[in-house]
């Protein structure tokens, strides 16, 4: 197990990449870093008439449990099957509770898991680790890692 693990990015990518560090226990401290809401840009939409372009059965964070989604659904008593649509909004909120119950989960086995409010403006390699430098709009700070993911996905959709 490593020290501490620093995920840039807290959108599908990120907390699927949390999910599996804490199932596998590869870290102690595990930092996800974003200046937006857990749940990433497309997934962030309050918008409930956005509907996603895949259905249930091909959306899961975790790669061992192809149903987590459908099987959070129902948990939730919404009454879905493998073929459903639903909104981005549903999703944006699996990402969150995901992110959450799995924080709850690393406390319990002794992994500490942080989300880090600010932008990640630099990744500077010191001696075989990582220096992070973020900032928010008031200040900047300095996150050393012994291992970074990157999951920044590809910024906000745009008319070409
Ligand atoms: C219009 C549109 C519709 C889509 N519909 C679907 C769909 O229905 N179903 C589907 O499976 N996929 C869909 N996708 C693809 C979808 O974007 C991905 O499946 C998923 O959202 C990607 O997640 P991600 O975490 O990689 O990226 P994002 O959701 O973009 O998350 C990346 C995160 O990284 C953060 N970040 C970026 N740079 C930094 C930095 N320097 N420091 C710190 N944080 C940073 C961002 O703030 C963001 O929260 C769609 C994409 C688009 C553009």
């Amino acid at each position: 197990m490593i020290s501490t693990l620093a995920i840039i990015g807290g959108g599908a990518t990120g907390v699927g990449a949390l999910m599996a560090a804490i199932q596998h226990e590869v870290a102690g401290s595990i930092y996800v870093i974003d200046p937006r809401p857990i749940g990433g840009v497309v997934f962030g939409t309050t918008d409930d008439e956005i509907i996603c372009n895949t259905s249930v059965d091909i959306t899961t964070l975790d790669p061992d449990n192809e149903d987590d989604f459908l099987e959070y659904l129902k948990s939730r008593q919404l009454n879905v099957s493998k073929t459903s649509y639903t909104t981005r909004r549903i999703v944006g909120e699996y990402i969150k509770d995901r992110f959450d119950e799995y924080s709850e989960k690393a406390k319990l086995i002794g992994i500490d898991v942080k989300y880090l409010n600010f932008v990640c403006r630099k990744v500077l390699i010191n001696n075989y680790k990582y220096q992070l430098v973020l900032s928010d709009r008031f200040r900047q700070e300095e996150l050393n890692a012994e291992s970074v993911i990157i999951c920044t996905g590809h910024g906000a959709p745009k008319v070409p």
